[in-house]
C-alpha cells in the first residue's frame, strides 16, 4: 500500500474525490505516494479558510511570522537530504541538484523571515502646512500561487514565503505532475504554528483547481509560473476581473560565446546551462551563439564533453543527467529534435531516447548545428536537454541573435573582454544577465524575472517581492 496524501485546507488534512499515483520518471515501477485530487467545492472552501484568517494574520505580531517562516526553514534545511532525494525521485534532476534545491529552499524561508521586520515606509513632507503624509505597505490580501513541476519545492517556497511574510494568506495549487515536494512544504508548514486558514494546499488539475482559484472573488492576486500559454490566458482573466498578477514563464535563453573566451570555461558553463537538470529550467540555454574564430574548437570540445555525461537514474551516485520528468515532455523534446532537422539543422549529438536498467524517461542530450534565429528550433522553449548553435561573425551579430527572440528571461556571454562584457550587460535584452557563468542558477536574495515574453508583473525573490505582495497606502494626517 503506498501512502495517501491529502489537501490542507483550514488547518485539516482533507480527503479529494480520487488519488492519483506520483510516479518516479527514473523507474516507472516506482509509485512514490498516492495524491489526492481536489475539486472546485475544495477550493472554494480553502479560499474561505483564507479570507476568514486574513484579518487576524495580516495586522498579527510580526514577531510570530519571522518565527515561524524561521521554524519552516529550519526544518527545511535539517531534512534537505531527505527532501532533495525526494525531489529527484519526483522531478528527476539528480540528487545533488534535488538537495541543492530544497536548501535553496530553506535559505528563502530564513531569508524571508528576517523581512518581516524589515517592512519599510515614508514619511514625506506634504505641500499643504499642517498635514504629515505617510506610505506604508500593506498585505494584498488572498493570493493564489501556481507552480510548475521543475522546481517542485523552490518556487513554491519563493511565492509562499514572500506571501506570509508580508501578512498575506494563501491558497497554493501545485504541479499535479510533482504533487509530493510541495505536500511536503505543507506539511512542514502544518507544524509551524501558523493559524489555520493561512496556508492552504489544494492539489490537482489545473483545468480543475487552476482555473477556479484564478477567477474565484475572494482571490486578491495571482502569482503563477509556468508556460507562456497558460500564463497568458490568466493574464486575460486576472485583467477581465481587475486582480493583480504575476507571471513567470519561459525561456529561449542565449549564451554568446566569443573568439576571446576561456575555451574550457564557455565548454563548461555551456554544457551546465543546456544540459543539466536535463535542460528543464527556464533559465537553461538553449541557443548557443558562437563567433567564427572558436566556432570549430568550441563546437568540438562541446561534443567530447557531451560524450562523458552520464544519464541515468537520478538517484544513482555519479549521475550528471537524470531522466525528463514524463512522457509527453519526452515526446516534446523529440518531436523539436526531428523539427529542427527537418528545417535544415545538422544533429551531431544525442537527441534519441535512452533505455537503462529501469524503465524511465531517458534521453541522450541533443546538439544541433547550422541553425538559424528564423527556426523554430530557435523560436520556441523546448524545454528539455536539446541546444542548438547558431554561428555568427562578430560581437555585434551576436548580441542582434542573441536578442532576437520573443522571450527574455536570461542571457548570458563568454569572453575575457571587458568592454564587451560591459556593452553586453547594457544591451541584452534579458532581465538577467551573467558573464563568464551559466544561464541557470542564481542567488536567492535578489530580483528573478525577465523580459519580453517571459514575465509580466513585477519581480519575483528578494526584496523586490514586496511589489507583488503589497500594496501601498498614502494616508494623510491633519493637525
Ligand atoms: P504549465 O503552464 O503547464 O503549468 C504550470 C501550472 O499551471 C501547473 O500548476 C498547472 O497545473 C497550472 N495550470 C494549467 N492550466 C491551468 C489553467 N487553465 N488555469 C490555471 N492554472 C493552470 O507549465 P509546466 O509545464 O508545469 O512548467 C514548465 C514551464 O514553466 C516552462 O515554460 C518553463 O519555462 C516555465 N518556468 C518558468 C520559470 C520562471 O521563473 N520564469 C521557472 C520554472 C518554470
Amino acid at each position: 500500500m503506498t501512502q495517501k496524501h491529502d489537501n490542507f485546507i483550514n488547518g485539516q488534512w482533507v480527503a479529494g474525490a480520487s488519488y492519483t499515483p506520483n510516479i518516479n520518471p527514473s523507474n516507472l515501477g516506482d509509485v512514490i505516494g498516492e495524491y489526492t485530487q481536489g475539486d472546485a467545492v475544495q477550493l472554494d472552501a480553502a479560499v474561505q479558510a483564507a479570507q476568514a484568517a486574513f484579518p487576524a494574520w495580516s495586522t498579527g505580531n510580526v514577531q510570530a511570522r519571522a518565527d515561524a517562516l524561521d521554524k519552516i526553514g529550519t526544518e527545511i534545511l535539517a531534512r534537505r537530504e531527505e527532501l532533495g532525494t525526494l525531489l529527484a525521485r519526483e522531478e528527476g534532476k539528480t540528487k545533488p541538484e534535488g538537495i541543492g534545491e530544497a536548501t535553496r529552499a530553506g535559505n528563502i524561508f530564513k531569508f524571508f523571515a528576517g523581512e518581516c521586520l524589515r517592512l519599510t515606509g515614508e514619511i514625506v513632507p506634504s505641500v499643504r502646512s499642517g498635514v504629515a503624509v505617510e506610505i506604508t505597505r500593506e498585505p494584498l490580501g488572498v493570493v493564489g500561487l501556481i507552480t510548475p513541476w521543475n522546481f517542485p519545492i523552490a518556487i513554491p517556497a519563493w511565492k509562499i514565503a514572500p506571501a506570509l511574510a508580508y501578512g498575506n494568506c494563501v491558497v497554493l495549487k501545485p504541479a499535479d505532475l510533482v504533487p509530493g515536494c510541495a505536500w511536503a512544504l505543507a506539511e512542514i508548514i502544518s507544524r509551524s504554528g501558523i493559524p489555520a486558514g493561512v496556508f492552504n494546499l489544494v492539489m490537482g488539475r489545473g483545468s480543475v483547481i487552476g482555473d477556479p482559484l484564478v477567477n474565484h472573488p475572494g482571490i486578491n492576486g495571482i502569482s503563477f509560473t509556468g508556460s507562456q500559454g497558460v500564463g497568458g490566458r490568466i493574464a486575460q482573466q486576472c485583467a477581465v476581473n481587475l486582480k493583480k498578477v504575476q507571471l513567470e514563464m519561459g525561456g529561449k535563453n542565449p549564451q554568446i560565446i566569443l573568439d576571446d573566451a576561456d575555451l574550457a570555461q564557455a565548454v563548461e558553463l555551456s554544457v551546465q546551462s543546456a544540459f543539466f537538470s536535463t535542460g528543464q529550467r527556464c533559465t537553461a540555454s538553449s541557443r548557443l551563439i558562437v563567433t567564427d574564430g572558436i566556432y570549430g574548437k568550441f563546437v568540438e570540445a562541446v561534443q567530447a564533453r557531451m560524450a562523458t555525461l552520464k544519464i541515468g537514474d537520478a538517484l544513482a551516485a555519479g549521475i550528471d543527467i537524470g531522466p525528463v520528468s514524463s512522457l509527453s515532455q519526452l515526446q516534446q523534446d523529440l518531436d523539436y529534435v526531428a523539427i529542427g532537422q527537418a528545417e535544415g539543422a545538422q544533429l551531431v549529438a544525442g537527441g534519441a531516447r535512452l533505455e537503462r536498467t529501469t524503465e524511465g524517461f531517458y534521453m541522450a542530450p541533443a546538439l544541433l548545428l547550422d541553425t538559424t534565429s528564423a527556426m523554430r528550433i530557435n523560436r520556441e522553449e523546448v524545454f528539455g536537454p536539446v541546444a542548438s548553435v547558431i554561428r555568427v561573425k562578430d560581437y555585434e551579430a551576436a548580441l542582434a541573435e542573441s536578442n532576437n527572440t520573443p522571450f527574455g528571461l536570461s542571457a548570458g556571454i563568454a569572453t575575457t573582454s571587458l568592454k564587451y562584457a560591459t556593452h553586453f550587460k547594457r544591451h541584452s535584452q534579458a532581465g538577467m544577465v551573467m558573464v563568464n557563468l551559466p544561464t541557470a542558477g542564481v542567488d536567492y536574495h535578489v530580483p528573478f524575472g525577465g523580459r519580453k515574453g517571459s514575465s509580466y508583473g513585477s519581480r519575483e525573490q528578494g526584496r523586490y517581492a514586496q511589489e507583488f505582495f503589497t500594496t501601498v497606502k498614502t494616508a494623510y494626517i491633519g493637525a
